[in-house]
């Protein structure tokens, strides 16, 4: 069989390639069939809680082995396992004459039914719910937990969908890929991988049924997965990756086309810890700051101090670099307990982002006061933006507002298409725009970002969502405000030719993209960049846009992508 034949497809979530053998995450641990009823239901509940406290406590005991954004999935994992309505919903289960095992699952159940009916960031969390389920199934059987086995080699990881609770204490050095056939460009998955710098491929076809121990080669870049490829594809494997190291080897410094034209080469984080590692790399400061991350899992708003410490902290490795924060984007796929403005029909064109603040401008305000102290304290160059802009209020109120606590730059995110096609008059008073193409894909092409079937759809290179992108640039142009990029179309190579020609001025990504970026812009002009972006524009289809544009770049880099 041709290794063609042999190659499974996915989105490449995370660049890199890899070869290895492959092992196989457990599949969760079930509730043996016909148990029978517990003999004392009370007694039972207490085996129930304590399996549910094992599960927590191990997954705390986990949470202190990584770091921040891994810490707190972990931590906020525990919560759901001491979550007092599952183990209240189990005792109901066992009190109706179901076993332990089971009525741990009866329970999961109905909680997973509710988070999918709750959408958003809730229907996300359903992996880690069911993980949660699992491990109590297991802890209450005595068997061990399902999960990554101990790995004795290094390793490609496949799996259904890794919960975050594995995918947060995987051994760098041991998992030289990971394959999931489910999960999202934005999933749990996807976005610790790309923070490790490990590569990987999410959405991948007939993942499952890759043999346990056969060797594959993984490219995260391209999204595919070969098995047992032949000794010409692995040597041509290693030599991409060679050719692609020693390109990217001579690639340093800030951004900028063949011809001299800047593009600003900026790095996405969302904590301490990545803005250490991001500042320790060849990079121009920070494009997207997203302050949500650092309150996923607290259940009280952060004090002013406390917020003004974590802010300094952030800043402070970057020097003069500058750092773009976005305030709270709460809401949707991201709700913050302290933010929650109750339940509503469809989170994500609910009240999230700049409209949460707009009904809770005291939580506004205490950020924006300890964005100021930080600022002052550590002499960064800090530019404030908000999410989900739709209308010239909303941004000439978010402006005012920053102005106010006396932090000088205040921009808006584009990422609603009615920001972008008002571009002009919703920046007239903006000092920058960044458009956030992952959301902006999301409201052009009515797909929800979390459902990995709708990938097509949300794909970034959509004709209808450059078509904003160009529109959001003519704004820009016409107002000279400057506009960038933080979804994650900055971070594709080809693509981002195609942004700057448009007339994008920034690009801000996951850092472990950058270098490619960096290589890709520096072999193109600016009129090259524009004759593609002209190319993409014209295109039908999004699959026609990138071929044709792939056609249009320089032979060498299309070598590499
Ligand atoms: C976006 O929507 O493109 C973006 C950068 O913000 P987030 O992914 O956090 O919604
Ligand atoms: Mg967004």
């Amino acid at each position: 069989m041709a290794d063609e034949e042999r190659t499974h497809r996915g989105i490449g979530v995370s660049p890199g390639c890899a070869y290895g053998p492959v092992v196989l995450v457990s599949p969760p641990v079930r509730a043996p069939e016909g148990e029978a009823a517990a003999a004392d239901p009370q007694q039972a509940l207490t085996q129930v809680k304590a399996a549910f406290e094992s599960v927590a406590r191990d997954l705390e005991e986990r949470a202190g082995r990584v770091e921040d954004t891994a810490a707190e999935i972990l931590t906020a994992t525990a919560l759901m396992a001491r979550d007092k309505g599952l183990l209240k919903a189990a005792g109901t289960h066992l009190d109706e004459g179901e076993g332990p095992a089971t009525a741990i699952e009866s329970a999961v159940s109905e909680f997973v039914v509710q988070f999918e009916a709750l959408g958003g960031y809730f229907a996300e969390r359903v992996a880690d719910l069911r993980d949660v389920g699992a491990r109590a199934v297991a802890a209450v059987l005595g068997v061990p937990a399902p999960g990554v086995p101990d790995l004795a080699e290094p390793s490609v990881v496949v799996a259904q969908d890794l919960a975050p609770a594995e995918t947060a204490v995987l051994d760098r050095t041991l998992v030289l890929a990971i394959v999931t056939s489910g999960g999202g460009r934005t999933s749990h998955t996807a976005i610790l991988a790309a923070q490790r710098g490990i590569p990987a491929v999410v959405q991948c076809d007939r993942a499952l049924e890759l043999p346990v121990g056969a060797l594959v080669a993984v490219d995260g870049d391209l999204g595919t997965v070969t098995l047992e490829p032949g000794e010409a594809f692995v040597a041509d494997l290693a030599v991409r990756n060679e050719r692609r190291t020693s390109a990217l080897d001579g690639s340093f410094g800030p951004g900028r086309t063949s011809d001299g034209h800047a593009v600003a080469l900026l790095a996405n984080i969302g904590d301490v810890a990545d803005a250490e590692a991001a500042a320790a790399q060849d990079l121009e400061g920070v494009g997207l700051f997203r302050t949500e991350f650092l309150f996923l899992s607290a259940t009280s708003a952060p004090t002013l101090d406390e917020q003004a410490e974590v802010y300094a902290q952030v800043f402070a490795p970057f020097g003069r670099r500058r750092v773009v924060v976005r305030t709270l984007d709460a809401g949707a796929d991201k709700p913050l307990a302290f933010a929650d403005l109750g339940p509503e029909e469809n989170p994500a064109l609910g009240r999230r982002g700049l409209r949460l603040s707009a009904e809770r401008p005291d939580l506004l305000d205490v950020q924006l006061q300890a964005l100021a102290i930080a600022t002052r304290e550590t002499g960064a160059d800090v530019r404030v933006m908000a999410p989900m802009v739709a209308t010239a209020e909303e941004a000439d109120w978010f402006a005012r507002r920053v102005r106010e606590h006396g932090l000088p730059t205040a921009g808006v995110m584009v990422e609603v298409p009615a920001a972008a096609l008002r571009s002009r008059h919703v920046l007239a008073d903006m000092d920058f725009a960044s458009i956030g193409t992952n959301d902006l894909s999301q409201y052009t092409m009515a797909a929800d970002r979390m459902q990995g079937a709708l990938s097509e759809l949300l794909d970034p290179w959509q004709p209808a969502v450059l078509d904003l992108v160009a529109a959001t640039c003519a704004g820009g142009a016409a107002t000279g405000t400057p506009v960038g990029v933080c979804g994650e179309a900055a971070g594709d190579p080809l693509l981002a030719l195609v942004l700057v020609g448009l007339g994008v001025s920034s690009l801000s990504m996951a850092p472990s993209r950058i270098p490619m970026v960096r290589l890709a812009l520096s072999r193109h002009s600016l009129p090259e960049c524009q004759r593609i972006a002209t190319v993409a524009l014209g295109a039908r289809t999004a699959a026609a846009a990138r071929t044709r544009c792939l056609e249009q770049a320089v032979v060498e880099i299309t070598d590499l992508l």
